[in-house]
């Protein structure tokens, strides 16, 4: 005898959650590592996160996924936090460290890895970044730590915006301003990158693109986008018509998860494997 009957555990708690692709993905990982770990899709309604953590202790999990609405109330039942996720003040993933539960944030070291992969780095560079929510924090303060020299935040909301420019200006070396976006946005010239870091254009909206002026991109910038779903925006389509360099929402998706997986299981993640696996999920090519 002395057979393990037992599979690790992790995965997701969300709501909703039903269309989260993340766990077809990193399925395919463990199988493809041959490693015995289950990722688990739950529902977790709002309110009920306390009692979904004391069970990621009580299972045993090695770990969790966290998306909407838990990734800032999640903070208030972990042992610990990286210096990122502090910062940014969200966290997107947990790992159980024989029982002290430890946050951090990959969406945008995810995103990095996704514009490093297409040999784009941030270091030195003005970016603009559409969006004050999770994603735009987790994006704009990874960029700023990994030395882009100007990091400039469009929000509709101006009170998230400036926060968020006001953060980034007090806890790191890069310089960051507030540009407000009542009405066409104009990407200001000095842009090297350009992020939508919005919902905008997210399934099923996909005939939605962000209020921008599309003529003010210009040929040498790159423009990026987190919607994966579907993962040819508008948005993008509008920048690559004026000769940018376009960088889709599935790069972040692939490279979060894998970082992910590295954090649970201390084996390097197959990116290639989660990659396709995403593009079949998408019915892409
Ligand atoms: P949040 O709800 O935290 O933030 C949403 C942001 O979008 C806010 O800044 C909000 O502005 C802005 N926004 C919403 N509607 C509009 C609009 N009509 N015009 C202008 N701005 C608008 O969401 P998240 O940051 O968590 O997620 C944002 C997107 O990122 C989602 O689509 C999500 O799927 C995607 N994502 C992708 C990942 C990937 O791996 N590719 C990883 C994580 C997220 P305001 O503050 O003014 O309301």
């Amino acid at each position: 005898m002395g057979k393990n009957y037992r599979s690790e555990l992790v995965g997701a708690f969300g709501c909703p959650i039903d269309e989260n692709p993340t766990g077809v993905m990193e399925e395919a990982a463990f199988q493809a590592k041959g490693l015995d770990y289950r990722y688990l899709t739950i529902k977790v309604n709002e309110g009920d996160l306390e009692d979904a953590m004391k069970a990621v202790r009580a299972f045993n999990m090695r770990g969790i996924n966290l998306t909407i609405p838990h990734k800032v109330e999640v903070l208030r039942y972990l042992d610990e936090l990286s210096e990122a996720a502090e910062l940014i003040g969200a966290v997107n993933m947990v790992v159980n460290k024989d029982g002290k539960l430890w946050g951090e944030n990959t969406d945008g070291k995810g995103f990095l890895t996704s514009l490093r992969g297409e040999g784009i780095s941030v270091e030195g560079k003005a970016v603009t970044v559409l969006g004050a929510g999770g994603a735009a924090r987790a994006i704009s303060v990874e960029c700023a730590l990994a030395g882009a020299a100007k990091v400039n935040i469009a929000n509709r909301d101006a009170e998230r915006g400036t926060e968020l420019a006001g953060l980034i200006n007090e806890r790191t070396g890069a310089d960051a301003s507030f540009l407000p976006w009542d009405t066409k946005l104009k990407v200001p010239a000095d842009t090297d990158i350009l992020i939508n870091a919005t919902s905008v254009g997210l399934y099923p909206n996909v005939n939605d693109k962000p209020d921008v002026d599309y003529d003010t991109i210009k040929p040498e910038m790159t423009v990026s986008d987190v919607i994966f779903n579907d993962p040819h925006t508008l948005f993008l389509w509008e920048a690559g018509r004026r000769g940018a360099k376009t960088i889709n929402g599935l790069g972040m998706l692939v490279n979060q998860g894998a970082l992910n997986f590295t954090l649970w299981t201390g084996v390097e993640a197959p990116v290639d494997v989660m990659t396709q696996t995403l593009k079949n999920e998408f019915g892409l090519k």
